[in-house]
């Protein structure tokens, strides 16, 4: 690419977990002649994988949170706190929900899911969705505040049955039981079958979890099969008109694309997530690229977890480089299986890796190790580089 201008702007929107690793390796390897900035919409971007440990009280809040303002410093990247709802790509611009936009020669996109709340009526009003994780995690702390008390919620419903809504049932569970409150109750509700998603003995295990929950005061409850009609004030009511008695509703269900990208023009799949080549570019647009939930890969579909989104950081970056210095760009086929580990309330959780699935303390204990571990890495960063232009990155 000749006549490449000395320096170009690369716009990462989103602070999700592919694009917090990309800076931390910007931060270790800069970029000549590449502008990073960073539109997010939460300045604290949350770990998800140790959100359930901090509803069971094994992490503080502070212990799954990224600083994105002090990641962006290191990375030598002008963070701006926004939302996007658009984008021209004519003129390059990245429309905000203020009304301002943001320029970019290269952009990447990093935004995650939105939770599916419009299938259940009351949900917007009465539940706490789980996403966006720093959101939920603000609330989870004040319900928190409220459990101590003894009017405080003592019924709790978590709508959703896949591994996040496992481990949220039963680290509200670890918690209740902590605080002396064995007679709160914690339902999970599943539309379909327990863990639909995962391998039959996996679902075996959980399934022994549960029924081992249940020999003892304070068990968590399954309800399958009857998805959550509505949220309501103190009740959830299910599709077989049956009513569970309900202070505080945690939805974790099904994944949905964000409504700002129907209306951008961009290529998106069948479920209205962003379409993508193997090498993380858009279908028809070589300088747009994008990473994590919000995309899928046509050629290698894969579930929506964090695993593969933090795997794409490395080829996404790789790419934007090659893309900025003209060089070709590598395809990234990302990996079939993943080790999921489903943690179960206290120090226990599910180890499963394909057809394989183990229960026991050393699996929480690997699970504990492979998340300190991740936010170790951004917790020593290098010291913040001087910003590249100075400007607040409304070039
Ligand atoms: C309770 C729970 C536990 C989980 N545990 C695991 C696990 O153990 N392992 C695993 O592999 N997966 C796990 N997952 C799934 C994992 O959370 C997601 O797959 C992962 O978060 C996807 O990362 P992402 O980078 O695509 O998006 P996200 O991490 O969701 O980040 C998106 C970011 O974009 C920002 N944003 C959104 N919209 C805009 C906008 N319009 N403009 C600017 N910024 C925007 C948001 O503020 C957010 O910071 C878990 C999920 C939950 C809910």
């Amino acid at each position: 690419m000749t006549g490449v201008p000395a320096t170009r702007t690369m716009l990462l929107v989103g602070g999700g977990h592919t694009h917090a690793l990309l800076l931390r390796a910007l931060a270790r390897q800069p970029e000549a002649g590449l502008r990073p900035v960073l539109l997010a919409r939460e300045l604290r971007a949350a770990y998800s994988g140790m959100l359930p440990g901090f509803v069971a009280g094994h992490y503080a809040r502070a212990a799954l949170e990224i600083d994105l303002p002090r990641l962006a410093a290191c990375a030598g990247a002008e963070i701006v706190a926004g939302q996007a709802v658009g984008i021209d790509r004519t003129a390059r611009r990245v429309h905000l929900a203020d009304g301002g936009s943001l320029a970019y020669d290269l952009l990447s996109i990093d935004v995650g899911i939105v939770p599916a709340l419009d299938g259940i009526d009351g949900a917007a009003a009465h539940a706490l969705p789980v996403k966006p994780v720093s959101a939920f995690a603000a609330r989870w702390e004040q319900a928190l505040a409220a459990l101590s008390r003894p009017d405080g919620p003592r019924s709790f419903a978590v709508v959703g049955a896949g591994v996040a809504g496992l481990e949220l049932a039963f680290a509200l569970r670890h918690r209740l039981d902590t605080m002396g409150l064995a007679d709160g109750r914690v339902t999970l509700v599943a539309a379909g079958p327990l863990l639909a998603g995962s391998s039959r003995l996996a679902r075996a295990l959980a399934r022994r979890a549960l029924a081992h929950s249940a020999l003892r005061p304070g068990a968590v409850d399954l309800v399958e099969a009857d998805a959550v009609a509505a949220i309501l004030p103190g009740r959830v009511r299910l599709h077989s008109g049956r009513d569970l008695a309900c202070d505080l509703a945690l939805v974790t269900t099904g994944a949905r694309a964000p409504d700002w990208f129907a209306g951008t023009g961009l290529p998106l799949d069948g479920r209205g997530f962003l379409a993508l080549r193997p090498t993380l570019q858009l279908l028809d647009d070589d300088d747009i690229f994008a990473a994590g939930d919000c995309a899928a890969v046509l050629e290698h579909p894969r579930p929506k977890a964090g695993v593969f989104a933090v795997r794409q950081a490395g080829p996404l970056l790789d790419n934007l480089r090659r893309r900025h210095r003209g060089q070709p760009l590598r395809p990234f086929t990302p990996q079939r299986r993943y080790l999921m580990l489903m943690a179960l309330g206290g120090r226990r959780a599910i180890a499963a890796w394909g057809p394989l699935a183990l229960a026991g303390g050393w699996a929480w204990t690997w699970k504990d190790r492979i998340d300190r571990a991740f936010m170790a890495g951004f917790h020593d960063l290098p010291s913040p580089m001087a910003a590249p232009d100075g400007g607040n990155g409304t070039g």
